[in-house]
């Protein structure tokens, strides 16, 4: 069953196109993340999804029904906002059952529910505490409370994590998941780091400049991504591109500014330009079954211990390679990589969208 279908939804401001005919299908119980670069209208999107955002033209059906016209609070989500959006009179258990108090709940439901998502969350001995003596963990906690205490559809969250520390943020980021899983409510989530929308979402929204650029299940994405914006944004460290023509024979790939060419084993338009992209950790110093090779010099090694990240020079091209472990090159060595020939994606230099 479908929660929430967005139907050519389009957003103007005062001269100004955020949202362009987007369309995503939502189903039931699903984590579902947008992710994109700043300004490509992400919490636009969100916000139209929970009525804070008048829309220009489309349709918003949430559980079969239209909500277009609906005010926020009948339209059955709750937001999980970036500021957590707490007052700061109000200690954790009047922040969290507020919107209960608002709507004059009978007492012992509204004690039952923040009891209830107060264990959820951990927060059973913190209730009588102001939010200035909590911690950026249990206030971000709170601020999840005060939406699961209303028991909506659908969970909406602004980039809840972006003022953690790395650390907790990783922490939270199986919290949510775990307490989505729990619930069994439909999440969208807006987040700018693809590595939260790749770890925690079914199924991601990929957005530029207003538009859905591709939408899929987070190995989909990475695995066939529908062109060069959507190749670079998905993956870390992002997928290297280098400048490629195909040969007369429709076989082999010359790159641009070097003597080196890539069989990327397709037949090909003769003298197509294109974009060869190499994901980082598909590239190896040692030989693959069926590889090719290119030749490089390493002009840099930086390890976090237990990753290794080399740049090559390949001609004027820079290539950065993701080695597990200690690759044992230095810097000024010539290097071989190698890749196997399925993993280098095309892309036509023109329109940008990848080449099968
Ligand atoms: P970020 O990751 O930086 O939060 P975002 O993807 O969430 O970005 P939005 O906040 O949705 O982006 O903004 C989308 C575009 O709409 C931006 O170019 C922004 O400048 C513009 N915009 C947002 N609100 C308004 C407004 N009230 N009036 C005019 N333009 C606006």
């Amino acid at each position: 069953m479908l929660q929430i279908e967005i139907d050519r939804l389009n957003k103007h401001y005062a001269g100004f196109h955020a949202l362009k005919d987007i369309d995503i299908a939502i189903p039931q119980g699903s984590f579902v993340a947008l992710v994109g670069p700043s300004g490509c209208g992400k919490s636009t999107l969100l916000r139209t999804l929970a009525g804070l955002e008048k829309t220009s033209s489309g349709d918003i059906r949430i559980a079969g029904t239209s909500v277009i016209a609906k005010p926020p609070r009948e339209r059955d989500v709750a937001m999980v906002f970036q500021s957590y959006a707490l007052y700061p009179h109000m200690d954790v258990e009047h922040n969290m059952n507020y919107s209960l108090r608002l709507k004059r709940r009978p007492k012992p439901e509204i004690l039952e529910r923040t009891r209830a998502a107060a264990e959820t969350l951990g927060l059973g001995n913190l209730l009588g505490r102001l939010p200035k003596a909590l911690s950026g963990g249990q206030r971000q906690r709170v601020a999840m409370g005060r939406a699961i205490v209303r028991n909506p559809k659908v969970f909406l969250f602004d980039e809840p994590l972006s003022n953690l520390d790395a650390a907790l943020r990783v922490h939270m980021r199986s919290e949510i998941r775990k307490l989505h899983e729990r619930l069994g409510a439909t999440s969208v989530y807006v987040t700018h780091d693809q590595v939260e929308a790749m770890t925690m979402a079914d199924h991601i929204v990929v957005m530029r400049a207003g538009v859905v650029e591709q939408q899929g299940s987070p190995l989909d994405l990475y695995d066939r991504p529908a062109n060069k914006f959507v190749a670079g944004f998905i993956g870390s460290p992002a997928m290297n591109f280098i400048p490629v023509t195909s040969g007369a024979d429709g076989q082999s790939l010359t790159i641009e500014g070097d003597a080196q060419s890539l069989m990327p084993g397709r037949n090909l338009a003769p003298g197509a330009r294109l974009w060869a992209g190499l994901r980082p950790e598909h590239l190896s110093f040692t030989p693959v079954k069926d590889g090719v090779a290119l030749d490089a010099v390493v002009e840099a090694v930086e390890s976090t211990g237990s990753m290794t990240f080399v740049t090559a020079v390949l001609g004027p091209h820079h290539l950065i390679v993701a080695h597990g472990g200690r690759p044992g090159v230095e810097r000024g060595a010539t290097v071989r990589l190698h890749i196997a020939p399925e993993n280098i994606h095309l892309f036509d230099r023109e329109t940008e969208l990848a080449i099968s």
